[in-house]
């Protein structure tokens, strides 16, 4: 080993050390753990926090679930990842959601066990605030037991310029309507470079942060993600873990940090590489050392796999995201993992840990700690809407599963 490469080894694993220890470390110390660390190790440092954090329940993974109702792929922004949108003037591919469909998919969500709903779409040039308003309240008047978890900065900003209103006006009025919580959609990348790259019309991310800001201290928490693998550097990955840190410092608003691996099918960024699954499960790890304050890292099987969701309960993540009843979005890019809940129940448990299906808030809703006691039926399963892609509104799929 030359002199150069002995001193960055004492040096990361110096600062591995610390971070284990719970010692905050920079973004500089974050970018050469990230890069140089022993995968191994790395993981058991994101480990050692993660059982410190919980202890006397670090025995538990959790799981929610929820169901994504899609309510229009109608977009004015355009990402170029984006396999889900279609522009406003392709009314071929084009297609909204009336309120009685989304009434049912959340009669279907309650009657399946769902506790969350995740109301997703693009950013219709018709849909201010009273659009959501009134759905938000429709929902919650006909279901009140439902959480809706859902939306994020960029559909408030979209929201706000439709309807002429500040932001501030724009969260409350939707808070007051139902909204419980934003889901930290369109965070994707936040350092300017990558962000530009894939979506050029979008907020920036010291935006989407400032509306984040804005929404917690109204009283609204949210998570947050991270958009892997469209051509960002280290360095950039760093820097949004950073950016999402300095705010979470201010505010203790965000819930979750949840990356996922973008998607490469049906889009515009031809020619890019998804992160390695190497590269996520660092990331989860390093997202575990680096985000000190932020409560929960969440590993994501639907883009990752199973397998490596499993590993990343080993790499620092407590949670393992949600059995989706829908989804559409990141299944038109080519995600294409399923389960259902018993599966998901006995992948937690093969991975060392005592299942638990939580709230939006993280409590333990119910804790599978004896197996003759799990659900006796699979008919909770995560799938994609044909009918969504296609354009219809009547879901034969999830039907059948409810009425086996
Ligand atoms: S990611 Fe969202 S905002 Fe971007 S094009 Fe797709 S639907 Fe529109």
């Amino acid at each position: 080993m030359t002199e150069k490469a002995e001193l960055a080894s004492l040096d990361v694993a110096a600062v591995l050390d610390r971070a284990a220890a719970g010692g905050r470390i920079t973004p500089e110390e974050a970018l050469v753990l990230y890069r140089d660390a022993p995968l191994h190790a790395l993981g058991a440092a994101a480990d050692a926090v993660r059982r410190r954090k919980y202890a006397g329940i670090e025995h538990i993974a959790t799981y929610i679930i929820e169901r994504n109702i899609n309510y229009t792929n109608v977009c004015v922004t355009a990402c170029k990842f984006c396999a889900f949108y279609a522009a406003p003037k392709d009314t071929k591919k084009g297609w909204t959601r009336d309120l009685d469909d989304i009434l049912r998919r959340c009669a279907e969500t309650v009657e399946l066990g769902g506790t969350q709903i995740m109301f997703q779409g693009g950013h219709h040039p018709d849909y201010g605030v009273e659009y959501y308003e009134s759905h938000f309240k429709a929902i919650k008047d006909a279901f009140p037991q439902l959480v809706i978890h859902s939306l994020g900065a960029s559909e408030v900003e979209h929201m706000a310029r439709i309807s002429k209103v500040s932001v501030e006006e724009a969260i409350t009025r939707i808070h007051e309507a139902g909204l419980d919580s934003f889901a930290g959609a369109g965070a994707e990348l936040l350092p300017a470079r990558p962000r530009k790259a894939i979506a050029p019309l979008k907020e920036s991310g010291e935006r989407w942060l400032e509306i984040m800001e804005t929404a917690h201290k109204l009283g609204v928490e949210s998570t947050s993600t991270m958009l892997m693998g469209t051509g960002e550097t280290n360095a950039e990955r760093i820097e949004h873990l950073r950016m999402i840190r300095d705010v979470q410092d201010r505010t203790g608003g965000f819930r979750a940090f949840i990356p996922y691996t973008y998607q490469p099918e049906n889009n515009h960024l031809k020619g890019r590489t998804q992160a390695t699954l190497f590269e996520y499960l660092r990331m989860i790890a390093i997202a575990r050392l680096f985000l000190d304050n932020v409560q929960h890292i969440q590993g994501s099987w639907l883009t990752t796999g199973k397998e490596v969701g499993q590993l990343s309960l080993h790499y620092g993540a407590d949670d393992l995201g949600s059995i989706m009843l829908e989804e559409n979005v990141v299944s038109s890019a080519g995600a294409k993992h399923r389960s259902n809940r018993l599966e998901i129940i006995d992948l937690i448990r093969k991975a060392g840990r005592t299942p638990a299906q939580r709230a939006t808030t993280y409590e333990h809703l119910v804790v599978h700690d004896d197996p003759a006691n799990d659900p006796v039926d699979d008919r909770v399963v995560s799938h994609i809407s044909s009918t969504a892609i296609e354009g219809g509104t009547a879901h034969p799929e999830l039907k059948l599963i409810a009425s086996n």
